[in-house]
């Protein structure tokens, strides 16, 4: 859905240009490996259809999504391209697959079962990724479990094996033991299909560049811009840019309680600027200024008006959240005027980091009451 930009009360803009650029970026870190597009959760929340033929056009290859509806979106958006769907394969699911030319990632048993039925039944070799668990314990094929797929000839016939994927558990830290590790167990379950191509890197072990990417990348959350290695400076360009509009500015004095449970005193006489986005645009009421259970240990969402910085004031509600303008002139704001909640200036993983969770939720939370733009601006974003 995208509302009408003079009705509504924030709009979200997508950098199509910064998006592309942050591809381009990724494939030259992933070397000779393909950089294949992870367009999950509508593209983080930024939108499959534009999200897939900017990348389409700029040369991507490969989409992976998380469900068959969202591989049918990018096949509709890019014909040609393959498009693997990550969250299993079920009985009923399987022909769409196969009438789509979506490509399932089997990781268990059951679900080898079911691309293998199907095989037979039509008498070819379906194409296929397997997936395996190289330590994280949550989807793929035990060690076990693939060699004794790769042992059973009749299976083998019936499955054209595109692609071997792992994924990492811990990429977001740099050089952290654990994925060393699964680096090790993956290279173990490659030499099993010699001849297979070979996916373990998220956006974290892309960027750490470090012997990870194999033959393909699978980048999602640097794509739009988003921190994937803590405590570094992040390389992407923002992709993502929230602004609301000011529904009214009023004034408070010191000593004065504002917002739901009177949770923040004002400590000096101030002017609030109201604007037209809350919890249910998922601009999460965890970033509050006060009277949130985390706000004890951690600083609140900022906002901006052109670069000055402004402090989130009090909960944020439904359908609104405040902040402290007192220290703009009073000519310079009013009422209909946007300020930036996340963008160029206020970057989003320091609002999700204010709520207490990472850009990844922020994004895919961003609710459906936005003016969408879509916009390729080169340069700076
Ligand atoms: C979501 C996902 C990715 C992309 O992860 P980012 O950290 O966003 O780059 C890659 N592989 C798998 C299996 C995933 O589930």
């Amino acid at each position: 859905m995208s509302a009408n930009s003079d009705l509504a009360g924030g709009r979200l803009t997508i950098n199509l240009a910064a998006l592309v650029s942050n591809w381009r970026y990724l494939a030259k870190q992933a070397g000779s490996a393909e950089c294949a597009a992870v367009v999950k959760a509508n593209a983080y929340g930024c939108g499959i259809e534009p999200v897939v033929e900017a990348l389409a056009a700029a040369g991507c290859k490969t989409f992976f999504v998380a469900l068959p509806e969202e591989g049918l979106r990018v096949k509709k958006t890019a014909p040609s391209s393959r498009c693997f769907v990550l969250n299993g394969l079920f009985e009923d699911a399987a022909p769409y697959y196969l009438s789509s030319g979506l490509l399932p990632i089997l990781g268990s048993v059951p679900e080898i079962d079911v691309w293998h039925s199907l095989a037979r039944k039509t008498g070819t070799a379906l194409p296929c990724a397997l997936h395996m668990d190289s330590g994280m314990n949550r989807l793929g094929l035990t060690l076990q479990e693939l060699e004794n797929a790769v042992g059973d000839q009749q299976l083998m016939q019936h499955l054209d094996v595109q692609l071997l994927m792992t994924h990492y558990a811990c990429a977001d830290d740099i050089g952290h033991p654990k994925t060393l590790m699964q680096r090790e167990v993956f290279k173990q379950a490659a030499s099993l299909l010699p001849d297979i191509a070979l996916s373990a890197a998220n956006s974290g072990a892309n960027l750490q560049n470090d012997g990870h990417a194999f033959d393909m990348v699978r980048s999602g959350i640097a794509l739009y811009g988003g921190e994937a290695l803590n405590n570094i400076a992040n390389p992407m360009r923002q992709v993502a840019k929230l602004e609301a509009r000011i529904v009214q500015i009023r004034n408070a004095n010191a000593g004065d309680s504002v917002g739901y449970g009177g949770a923040e005193t004002l400590k000096r006489d101030s002017r609030i600027a109201y604007v037209s986005v809350g919890y249910a645009d998922g601009y999460q009421r965890g970033a509050s200024n006060m009277g949130v259970p985390m706000r004890a240990i951690a600083p609140a969402a900022n906002a901006a008006y052109g670069t000055t910085i402004l402090k989130g004031v009090g909960r944020i509600s439904m359908d609104l959240c405040g902040f402290d303008v007192t220290d703009i002139p009073e000519d310079e704001i009013s009422a209909g005027d946007w300020i930036e909640l996340f963008g160029d200036v206020i970057h989003i993983d320091d609002v999700a980091r204010a709520a207490g969770t990472i850009s990844y939720e922020f994004l895919t939370g961003l609710g459906n009451r936005y003016a969408r733009r879509y916009v390729n601006i080169d340069g700076q974003s």
